[in-house]
């Protein structure tokens, strides 16, 4: 794993590309693993979840994006003129596995939301519980079967895409894209959103393991971040639906994104790996490729604020949006004069 030279560090993730490559760097990876799921689960049950941060939204200018990380693979991206969420549950539990943090926002926190995504239909993208809470003003989207599947709580309008298929909305165009996660019949969805006002874009991905089709989808947008899962690998033969922290990485590169906010970890142990241990693996993996500077870590209820930096006259053919990390916030919140915690991308990096 640890490359012996110093090439450039994107050549250095792709020499991993292909599956016998991918699954060569998996080989004799040492992941603290429960020896029971069950027993993990039962004294779970008695467990309170810890605390998340609760931490305000912050305003969104032109030309910039909000992401917040609810937790597990909710994301909430928020555009100077749209609230989209991505899979939102606040649940605490997945069938016996209870919630380990809480979720970092609470449903009045969605009440703007004007759209929502649905990657699939499993129950911990598709949560009942949360969706009876959100604004019935909303559009959700999903993959094929959400519309019955959502036909109980009355949204505005309910829309089933495919792969391939787009939807403008205002500003933002929503591409979906496929995913590889298990049985076609899951037929699940990932998504692109780009602005046509010129803040940066963003993929989400719900459920996936590895394929080519991340290449695909960077040759085509190039996203400026890319939310991927990291956790549910454990067992290895589980990668062929989840995506491990190398894995993504992997898709990462593929993708040509300047920034990866890890999900789908930390909250349900629904896998072998210890529920800290994808991330833990993300930033040792980062870290000996050169790519810890590219990591977006959050945890429930952190948002961040990206912008697009202003083309100089050097860059200004540059096809993609240049961004940079605008947090610390560097403007107030609206209404507010407390300190905020500080979660820039250079101090996240940085640390172990
Ligand atoms: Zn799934
Ligand atoms: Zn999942």
């Amino acid at each position: 794993m640890e490359p012996t030279e110093s090439p450039a560090p994107e050549a250095a993730v792709l020499r991993l590309a292909g599956a016998a490559g991918l699954d060569a760097a998996h080989r004799g990876l040492r992941i603290a693993r429960y020896r029971s799921l069950l027993w993990h689960w039962v004294r779970r049950w008695f467990a309170p979840p810890h605390r998340s941060m609760f931490e305000r939204l912050p305003s969104v200018p032109e030309k910039h994006v909000a992401v917040t990380f609810i937790g597990h693979a909710s994301v909430l991206v928020r555009y100077s003129g749209a609230a989209i969420c991505v899979d939102p549950m606040l649940g605490g539990w997945v069938g016996g596995a209870r919630r380990a943090v809480e979720a970092g926002l609470a449903p009045a926190d969605l009440d703007d939301v004007a759209l929502i995504l649905i990657t699939h239909l499993h129950s911990d993208h598709f949560h009942a519980a949360t969706l009876a809470q959100l604004p019935k003003s909303a559009m959700l989207v999903g993959p094929r079967g959400v519309a019955a599947a959502a036909a109980q709580f009355e949204f505005a309008r309910v829309l089933e895409l495919t792969p391939g298929t787009d939807l403008a909305f205002g500003d933002i165009t929503i591409y979906a894209e496929p995913v590889r996660h298990g049985d076609d019949q899951v037929g699940g969805l990932s998504y692109v959103m780009r602005s046509v006002a010129g803040a940066p874009s963003v993929y989400v991905c719900g459920d996936s393991g590895y394929f080519s089709g991340f290449a695909d989808i960077g040759a085509r947008h190039a996203p400026d971040l890319a939310c991927l899962p990291i956790g549910g690998f454990l067992p290895l033969s589980f990668r062929d639906r989840h995506m491990s922290p190398i894995d993504a990485l992997v898709a990462f590169s593929d993708l040509r994104s300047r920034l990866l906010l890890p999900i789908h970890h930390g909250a349900f142990a629904l896998s072998y790996e210890k529920l800290d241990e994808p991330l833990r693996l993300l930033r040792e993996t980062a870290t000996a490729y050169g790519l810890r500077e590219h990591l977006l870590v959050m945890q429930p209820g952190q948002s961040q604020r990206i912008g697009a930096a202003a083309p100089t006259s050097e860059h200004v053919d540059e096809p993609h949006v240049d961004v940079h990390i605008t947090g610390p916030f560097d403007t107030a919140f609206e209404g507010d004069t407390e300190e905020h915690s500080q979660h820039a991308l250079v101090p996240q990096a940085t640390s172990t």
